[in-house]
């Protein structure tokens, strides 16, 4: 089956697609992708600007943006000729720390 021009955007995502960014950028970015599970205690619980889904974000996340889930993520990243997705150090710090806690958890 053929796929979608949107499927093929999102199946050429990769890693090195993710720039990193100051807090001041995030802050002037669009949307924050948001997950549907929680991994730290002090994550806020709200709902995707998009569709209404529950979805979690971390206290760091840029105020202003909207957050929306991984789904509406999607939609909109593939409307985009070129998306650009960042990710402030906080961010990586944490989910560097998160893969370590995963791996020595076995
Ligand atoms: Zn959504």
């Amino acid at each position: 089956m053929a796929k979608s021009k949107a499927e093929n955007i999102i199946a050429g995502l990769s890693m090195e697609m993710v720039v990193p960014a100051t807090p001041q950028e995030a802050e002037a970015g669009d949307v924050v992708v948001c997950g549907r599970d929680s991994y730290f205690p002090d994550d806020i619980r709200t709902f995707c600007a998009e569709c209404g889904e529950a979805i979690v974000h971390r206290p760091h996340a840029p105020a202003n943006a909207r957050k929306i889930c991984v789904d509406c993520a999607h939609v909109l990243i593939a409307a985009d000729d070129k998306p650009v997705i960042m990710a402030t150090e906080q961010t990586m710090k944490e989910v560097k720390a998160f893969i370590l806690r995963k791996k020595g958890a076995h």
